[in-house]
């Protein structure tokens, strides 16, 4: 038995195999993939144990508009969240494409309270929140909890480490980080276009994945990874943008 905390349920591996395939046959029929994001880093920057709201820091952050966008000042839980520039589009345009999981190694609590963040309409995640307490192996994250194909799945997160069995599945992305770097925040925030590239490589392996064959017993039988591999071997040829540099 595999318990998924994460739906509340105990399912067998059998039960599991076949959800998946039941599963891949109704989303690729949508014309959709499975995609992983992270939330940490790579779509989002939280700091936590924020004791001074009133910091220098914070004062920098409240006197500039530009800054002002999406940052969420979460005071129960003494956090301060920042959202990656360009969220909203790259989720509103990458749900068109994939069913969406948040995977993430912080609490269920946090990741409950990112994913209001981030979906405010609850519409792009629904039930698909992982978290570190459904990790089957301390410290990593596996595919071993998703209900869906690994053949039909893309990662995105800045940690190649945690996903040392899935490494041909993932994009890894550059690291986001607003909050006491040093660096001139206006600069880190109009100068962030990660998850633009980490679209336009998206949807080149979706384009690639339902290319030419429309008919479905067809489709079911590739493999994302293979078209991944594909497209940033292409990419590094061509010299492009390729955000797992
Ligand atoms: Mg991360």
């Amino acid at each position: 038995m595999v318990k998924l905390n994460y739906i509340n349920k105990n399912f067998s591996e059998e039960h599991i195999v076949l959800y998946r395939q039941i599963d891949l046959q109704k989303t690729i029929t949508k014309k959709k993939l499975y995609l992983i994001l992270d939330l940490d880093q790579t779509l989002l920057h939280t700091i936590t144990n924020v004791t001074n709201f009133d910091s220098d820091e914070m004062k920098q952050i409240i006197s500039k508009k530009t800054l002002q966008k999406n940052i969420f000042f979460v005071r129960d839980l003494h956090m301060v969240t920042k959202l990656r520039p360009f969220v909203f589009d790259f989720l509103k345009q990458a749900n068109d494409l994939f069913e969406l999981y948040i995977y993430t190694m912080g609490t269920r609590d946090y990741a409950k309270v990112m994913a209001r963040l981030i979906d405010p309409h609850g519409t792009l995640f629904g039930w698909r929140i992982i978290s570190r307490e459904d990790c089957t192996i301390p410290g990593k994250k596996g595919l071993d909890v998703v209900l869906a194909d690994e053949k039909a799945i893309l990662i995105v997160d800045d940690t190649i480490s945690v996903w040392s069995n899935h490494e041909k599945n993932l994009i890894k992305v550059d690291g986001f980080n607003f909050f006491g770097t040093g660096k001139d925040m206006e600069e880190i925030e109009s100068k962030d276009d990660k998850l633009a590239n980490v679209l336009c490589l998206l949807k080149k392996i979706h384009a690639r994945f339902f290319d030419i064959e429309i008919d479905v017993t067809k489709v079911i039988d590739r493999d994302v990874r293979n078209y991944l591999k594909e497209i940033i071997d292409r990419d590094v040829r061509n010299n492009s943008n390729v955000p797992r540099m």
